[in-house]
């Protein structure tokens, strides 16, 4: 299936939106997106570019009168948000320029741009990039927002839907640098926001400029076994040490999530003031809030058997 965003018949908003889908997963201060994203610095709320009759973004600002909730994630990659149309005289009206740019939005499936404001104690305004997201229904009261799925190109689906779990990547037509790219790095932004940006392990989760910094999302079965980066219960978040002793089978969870660390008198006296030998046996501390975000069963078992091989 061809990528949406190419399907649409203006340059211009193409650029655009595959300029904000490169930018998914990122933060940054308001006052330098302004630099980058048009309207950004003279709209609020949703952006329709003026010769257009789509919207390009829109953007949640953690104090506006509306009552928007955090996204809501699936395994695909993919999230659903709900949006408040703009008002008038404090009562919802579509008719309203940019309300109706989102209607034409969802009639004709074009994808518009996601950020969320996300201020850390004593910075000045940030927001995250949620990247790009189709506007799928208007229940009544607010517009229902879905975030593109891993695989750009799977449009997501309609209905809120759990996905059969396929851990490999299957042999498929070869896939450009390009959609890779963008792959790894949505896997990623999906990754560190299930686990609240810090290890499932220690709860590590340093943040400088806004950005995460120190925490990598691993992969259980990993690429180099052709471990799928489609669905985030093929990963987990750790920081950068729990990530390398992962890497290693010299600590893996078990079906209930609780951590099993090799049984290797070395390591062990090697590991005495880490902080991995404190969880041996205890549920992983910090894990995704839904329960069919969780790793896989199947993705575990593969890590099981690298953990229990002798030879590793
Ligand atoms: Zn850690």
């Amino acid at each position: 299936m061809a990528d949406p965003v190419k399907r649409i018949n203006d340059e211009n908003l193409e650029k655009s939106l595959l300029h904000i889908r490169e930018l998914n997963g990122s933060k940054a201060l308001s006052r330098d997106l302004q630099d980058v994203i048009p309207g950004f610095k003279t709209q609020k709320g949703i952006y329709k570019p003026q010769n257009s009759q789509y919207a390009l973004w829109i953007r949640q600002t953690s104090r506006g009168p509306y009552d928007d909730k955090d996204p809501d994630i699936l395994p695909d990659g993919s999230w659903y948000y709900r949006y408040t149309p703009e008002a008038r005289g404090g009562e919802t009206d579509l008719s309203l320029n940019t309300n109706r740019a989102l209607l034409n939005s969802m009639d004709d499936n074009v994808p518009l741009g996601v950020f969320i404001q996300r201020d850390l104690p004593g910075s000045q305004r940030t927001y995250e990039v949620m990247g790009l997201a189709y506007v799928e229904a208007f229940d009544g009261t607010h517009f229902i927002i879905h975030g593109e799925p891993i695989d750009v190109e799977a449009k997501p689906m309609k209905v809120k839907l759990i996905s059969p779990f396929i851990p490999y990547e299957t042999g498929e037509l070869p896939v450009s640098e390009t959609t890779k790219v963008i792959r790894e790095r949505a896997f990623q932004a999906g990754i560190r926001r299930l686990y609240h940006e810090k290890c499932s392990l220690c709860e590590l989760g340093y943040h400088f400029h806004g950005q995460p910094i120190g925490v990598e999302a691993a992969h259980l079965i990993p690429v180099s076994d052709r471990g799928t980066s489609k669905d985030l219960r093929n990963g987990i978040l750790l920081c950068r040490n729990h990530h390398s002793l992962f890497d290693r089978y010299i600590w893996t969870l078990d079906e209930d999530y609780r951590v099993l660390v090799k049984d290797e008198p070395l390591f062990r006296r090697s590991a005495e003031s880490n902080h991995v030998l404190k969880v041996e046996g205890l549920k992983l501390p910090n894990l995704p809030d839904n329960e069919y975000d969780l790793p896989a069963q199947e993705a575990i078992d593969f890590r099981l058997g690298r953990f229990n091989d002798p030879r590793l």
